[in-house]
């Protein structure tokens, strides 16, 4: 066996593991579960645990562990060992199917945002099924959802699943009317993940990195990445090993880890998986951004998942590559040769076409971070306006479809939907310009503008909501329809027609398309803070409510919970920054403008003669940038107290970002200037051309 071959999967309960220790007939039935995505049969409940924990005992296994994902947006998981006490002082170890199926969780610690008064501090979480069991840490982790005993969602993947549903069911009602037989359609995804190595001595020499996970404070180094030159570029020893060791890690875990390389910033680097089912793949992501971290520390390393660690430096996202297939694998966002294709193909794209217009602002959120605000529009991101990219070639075979036009010696009555075959177009690999959103790329679209930190689940519930709530609406008119062909063709013209402002190939870094998208009326939310409102605007509200992702509760709970967590970011941030200026960076200033003093006092002691202008230069700078890092810090110390902690949560936010984020910005501006006129071996911390060019 290869090495690949020897590890992959061996830390999972999958499919070949079941069907070696299950009976056949719970394997069967547990089969049905996973494949059609319904609960499970209490009935073999129990076989299913037994069996699970003879495996892990095998792999040596004492303790399991319902693994979760709380609004905080990262995992949680309590263990229990599998013991039963005994007659007679004795243990043995089991393992129920109670206990597979169902944990207790008391959720107190977790964010809520109000869901669960502190009387009932205890939700539960179940188990789903269709996520693999797997071994992590010498314990078998089963991927559950955290809900509220009154049913609530307190977790990120619930309401994907949920999501998932949606789509499912209203796809399927589409499929049918095009004459095809799927039971079920599933979302894909494939999450490229970016991150960035830093060694570890330095980062724990910056109390900005261990407690905000970005760096407060840094100079611009000499050299950035202007020169482009680490963009896949050769990988230094140190980070192969570690990517080597990542690799195993994951593959043993059945993420198929596949691509990896440099990124465009020095010391950042990308992981990009096969794609996956949609809730598993938000489960590989997780173990994922949690196995770097761990790995790292091995190679004596620290990996930032941080959206911008370093300011002036390119941040790390995450591309969610997505798309829909059938249960049968056949992928919906597939262009495909024959007319039936071409009207399915054209069908499914309008549909997302029409969800992204009408919920741009529902996207926008779905992204929205105190860390990422410091990435979207930034020049290196997305813009924080939705957008999509289709190429010039798909664009232009929309445009000839909605105009009754010929479109490159095609007919505008070869044209018609559902009766010819669209002409063929080049897939458009050309779309290395990443200033775009949300693209096309062949047959998925490519959403980039997910921070690299965040979970994947938020954006994929929206757009499967959103995209469910397009194909509800076609499904409406067109099962209706006496003359199914016409209508098609009418109702993809007419959404063409209707949604194409949202459509744009060119330059999304441009000023000159900020303009023009307020132009088309696109909405351009700049920061969390003004994007989060919207997502409890009642269209919004409604469009989850409609599909059972969310209740209106639910939605109001997570509104909280982001804001809350928005606040506290840049509290930590400030907090942490006011520590450092004042107990680092201005002692250490004040130390080298002593020593500065005592130099030119020497001088102009040694001899009246001479002049020591080099220092006294000097000296009028420290001094007049040491003075305003004073003033600026009793601002942003000011700011920082005055924080009305009995404030609603929109406005302790609105106040963290016009109030202390920009104290801290000047504070930090000041600092920098510093930076550049201390002696290197002055400075308190590592700079920036260590972090980023010595690891
Ligand atoms: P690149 O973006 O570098 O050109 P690819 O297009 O090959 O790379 O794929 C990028 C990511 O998209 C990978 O994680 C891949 O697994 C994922 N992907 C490919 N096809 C699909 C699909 N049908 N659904 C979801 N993700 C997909
Ligand atoms: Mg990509």
């Amino acid at each position: 066996m290869n090495h690949v071959d020897e590890l992959f999967g061996r830390a999972v309960f999958n499919d070949d593991v079941m069907q070696n220790m299950l009976p056949k007939d719970t394997y069967k039935a547990l089969k049905k579960t996973i494949d059609e995505g319904r609960r499970l049969d209490p009935g073999i409940a129990g076989a299913v645990a037994h069996a699970m924990k003879e495996w892990a005992i095998a792999n040596g296994v004492t303790h399991y562990t319902h693994w979760f994902q709380p609004m905080t947006g990262i995992t949680a998981e309590k263990h229990d060992a599998f013991l039963t006490p005994m007659p007679g002082g004795r243990v043995i170890q089991s393992f129920s199917g109670s206990e597979l199926v169902r944990g207790e969780a008391d959720g107190s610690s977790f964010p809520s945002g109000g869901l669960r008064s502190t009387f009932e501090a205890r939700g539960y979480t179940a188990w789903d099924p269709t996520s693999y069991a797997f071994i992590k840490d010498g314990t078998l982790c089963i991927p559950t959802a955290f809900c509220s005993y009154g049913g609530e969602a307190l977790d990120k993947k619930t309401p994907l699943l949920r999501s998932m549903e949606a789509l499912s069911k209203q796809a399927v009602r589409i499929l049918r009317l095009l004459g095809r037989d799927a039971r079920r359609v599933l979302t894909t995804v494939g999450p490229e993940q970016e991150y960035f190595l830093v060694d570890r001595e330095m980062f724990h020499r910056r109390m900005d990195l261990v407690f905000t996970g970005r760096t407060l404070f840094g100079a611009k180094p000499p050299k950035g990445q202007e020169l482009e030159d680490h963009y896949y570029g050769a990988i230094k020893p140190r980070v192969q090993a570690f990517m080597s060791d990542l690799n195993d890690e994951l593959w043993k875990l059945g993420i198929l880890a596949k691509t990896e390389h440099n990124e465009v910033a020095p010391g950042q680097h990308e992981m990009a998986p096969i794609y996956a089912v949609s809730n598993v793949s938000a489960d590989h992501n997780q173990l994922t951004m949690e196995t770097m971290k761990k790995v790292a520390e091995r190679h004596g390393l620290v990996c930032l998942l941080h959206e911008k660690p370093f300011a002036g430096v390119n941040g790390s996202g995450k591309h969610n590559n997505w798309s829909l297939s059938t249960d049968t694998g056949y992928n919906l966002l597939e262009p495909g040769d024959s007319p039936y294709d071409s009207a399915q193909f054209l069908l499914f794209l309008t549909a997302v076409i029409h969800a992204v217009d009408e919920y741009q602002e529902l996207l926008r959120v779905s992204v929205a971070s105190a860390g990422n605000d410091h990435r979207l529009g930034a020049n290196e991101a997305p813009p924080a306006i939705m957008s999509i990219f289709l190429g010039d070639e798909l664009t232009a075979i929309l445009q000839a479809i909605e105009s009754g036009t010929a479109y490159q010696g095609h007919s505008p009555d070869e044209m018609a939907i559902g009766v010819h075959v669209l002409p063929k177009f080049p897939r458009d690999n050309t779309d290395r310009n990443r200033t775009s959103p949300f693209a096309f790329t062949g047959n998925k679209f490519e959403f980039r503008s997910l921070g690299a930190s965040a979970s994947i689940s938020d954006c994929n519930v929206v757009l499967n909501t959103i995209v469910a709530e397009a194909l509800r609406l076609f499904a409406d008119e067109l099962e209706q329809a006496e003359d199914f062909k016409a209508a098609l063709h009418d109702l993809i013209v007419r959404e063409i027609k209707a949604h194409k402002r949202i459509i744009f190939n060119g330059n999304g870094y441009a000023a000159s398309w900020a303009k023009e998208a307020e132009a088309r009326g696109l909405s351009n939310l700049r920061d969390t803070v003004d994007a989060l409102p919207t997502m409890i605007a009642d269209r919004n509200v409604d469009v989850f409510v409609r599909h059972r992702v969310f209740s209106v509760s639910e939605i109001r709970s997570r509104y909280e919970i982001y804001l809350e967590a928005y606040a506290k970011v840049i509290n930590i941030e400030a907090e942490t920054a006011l520590t450092m200026a004042s107990r680092e960076i201005l002692p250490a200033v004040m130390r080298y403008t002593g020593e500065v003093a005592a130099q030119a006092a020497a001088i102009k002691g040694y001899s009246p003669a001479l002049n020591p202008a080099p220092q006294e230069k000097l000296l009028t700078r420290l001094t007049d940038a040491a003075s305003r890092l004073s003033d600026d810090l009793d601002a942003l110390h000011e700011a920082v107290t005055h924080a009305d902690a009995s404030a609603d949560a929109l406005t302790q936010a609105r106040y963290q970002r016009d109030r202390v984020l920009r104290a801290m910005n000047r504070v930090r501006a000041d600092a920098d200037e510093l930076e550049t006129l201390v002696e290197r071996k002055a400075w308190p911390f590592p700079t920036y051309s260590e972090l980023l060019f010595e690891a």
